[in-house]
């Protein structure tokens, strides 16, 4: 049996006239006209319950696309059992068995459901046509695939024998269920959390971030397609509290996959803590949070390459990438030419509902999100040592609208350059071009976060100096890009410091944390 050599899914071209774009928009067209009544999936069945939530899309929240149905405790519980019901013959099967299912998930993905996962991704999360793409269908197709080859290397390691000695390495799954909580920002998130601990033999329950409910509803159905046994993973829909207080102390309780906001996964770590005593194993922990990511130019940057790097790093998605570029700190020298072709390529940016194809920025993901974005730039607005070059209007009638702003300030630790903001919310340090090794300092001491950074420069000297001194600043760290848009297989992705484990998504590394290895010697 081998694995196929694993390949970077290509994008799809949704260009004017293209037929992926009318499928596309065929798709878009069916989900708005169905009014879904999504269930949750408790050991393999649909559960419904009386208590609907509506699925709205952000950039035009007052039409309701349908409804998931929201659980409780009880849910929960019975998620444990059904996923405690499969686990023997799950990790009884052959790992080649478990590998086959997911390849098969990662065509069905590319093939006949890769409109509709794209379509409920940008309608639940309001991500325009491109990165739906690279995301609900690329990079999940890619963490299957790059998945499955990596655990056949797992596998296959085995320690060294000698004469009248067998020595064994068993990768046993985790003694217990895994829980994965998904974030709302990343559909290919979504379905790698639960899957990257299943593929290694474990047992799941998954709890999604409710924007994310429709996409993680597709993926589902997508696992089941492909053969996934009832109950090897459980996606239920129930308030993050509620099913906390269920999971955290429960005896079987093995390990957590998260992916969110740092506060969460603090407060989770300190529970389990808590609750220590009451586990069969200390459980494994795995979580990436959030970031403080920074552009860093140099004086020999070309300032084309500059501004390209902040208009995509800040503002694809709308800032809501982990890894979205929120502070740059730019050389005085390169700044007139960097703010001029910012503000130029700005001009040409659209902003508006994902079903017109030409925005490039939509909807920021709740009101609540809206709602503190909004108390920033206003905030910025009032302050006399604070200047916003570009945006700083928002509007929340029809959507939770906020225009790309940059906000230039001098004070290199004013708030919005220390604080995650999760949004189209760019702040700027100009430094003197000769400040240019204080100015690391600065950014490896102003935030608790180290996830993503970039240095652009053409100097040799600056892109290894700033490589060296900012070698804890970032867990990805890039040279002459923008610092989003990581690729499986290509930038194995995490952060550390406050930003997470650090075990990189989409690499061996992640995978070895849903094991516990166990070492069998035998003499002859
Ligand atoms: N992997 C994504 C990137 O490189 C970010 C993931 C996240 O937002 O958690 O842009």
């Amino acid at each position: 049996f081998t694995i196929p050599e694993p390949v970077n899914e290509p994008g799809l071209n949704y260009g004017p006239h293209s037929v992926e774009r009318a499928m596309l928009k065929k798709a878009l067209e069916e989900a708005r006209a169905q009014e879904v009544d999504l269930p949750m999936y408790i050991g393999g069945k649909e559960v419904r319950t009386e208590n609907k939530i509506a699925i709205r899309p952000p950039h035009d929240h007052k039409h309701i696309l349908g409804y998931f149905s929201e659980g409780d405790g009880g849910h929960v519980n019975e998620a444990i059992k059904e996923a405690l019901a499969a686990k023997e013959a799950w990790e009884n099967l052959a790992w080649e068995q478990r590998a086959a299912i997911f390849l098969k998930a990662a065509e069905l993905i590319a093939g006949p459901y890769r409109y509709k996962i794209n379509a409920a991704t940008m309608l639940g999360q309001s991500k325009n046509a491109y990165q739906a793409e690279i995301d609900s269908a690329c990079e999940l197709i890619d963490f299957l695939r790059f998945n499955v080859a990596y655990m056949s290397e797992i596998y296959a390691q085995q320690p060294a024998s000698g004469k009248g000695v067998w020595n064994r390495l068993e990768q046993r799954p985790l003694e217990g269920f895994v829980f994965a909580l998904t974030p709302f920002n990343f559909t290919a998130i979504a379905g790698n959390l639960p899957a990257s601990a299943a593929m290694m033999g474990n047992v799941v329950v998954w709890k999604p971030a409710y924007p994310q409910a429709y996409a993680a509803n597709v993926i589902m159905q997508v696992f089941k397609e492909a053969g996934l046994p009832d109950g090897v993973i459980n996606l239920i829909y129930v308030d993050g509290p509620v099913a906390g207080e269920v999971i955290f102390n429960h005896p079987d309780f093995a390990g957590i996959h998260f992916t969110g906001s740092t506060k969460v996964f603090q407060t989770i770590w300190q529970t389990i803590g808590n609750n220590i005593h009451k586990y069969k194993a200390y459980p494994r922990i795995v979580g990436e949070t959030g970031g403080k990511d920074f552009i860093l130019a140099h004086q020999s940057a070309n300032p084309d390459v500059v501004a390209t790097a902040i208009v995509r790093g800040a503002f694809e998605y709308q800032g809501q990438k982990c890894s979205a570029a929120s502070r740059a700190y730019l050389p005085k020298s390169l700044w007139p030419a960097i703010q001029e072709k910012v503000l130029d390529d700005l001009q040409s940016i659209k902003m508006g509902p994902v079903e017109d194809f030409s925005n490039f920025v939509n909807a920021v993901i709740t009101e609540q999100s809206f709602d503190k974005l909004a108390k920033y730039i206003d905030a910025a607005k009032a302050d006399a040592d604070v200047e916003i070059i570009a945006g700083g209007n928002y509007d929340k009638s029809v959507g939770y609208f906020i225009e790309p702003t940059i906000i230039k300030v001098k004070d290199p630790k004013y708030i919005t350059m220390c604080e995650e903001l999760f949004g189209p919310v760019l702040t700027v340090y100009i430094y003197e071009d000769e400040a240019f090794e204080q100015i690391m300092e600065v950014i490896d001491t102003t935030s608790p976060y180290a996830l993503t950074g970039s240095i652009i420069s053409t100097d040799r000297y600056a892109i290894e100096k700033a490589t060296y001194k900012l070698r804890n600043a970032a867990g990805n760290f890039y040279v002459n890009d923008k610092p989003t848009g990581a690729v499986v297989g290509q930038q194995p992705f995490g952060g550390a410091r406050g930003s997470g484990t650090n075990d990189k998504a989409g690499s061996m590394i992640n995978l070895l944390r849903w094991v516990s290895p166990r070492t069998i010697k035998e003499t002859f």
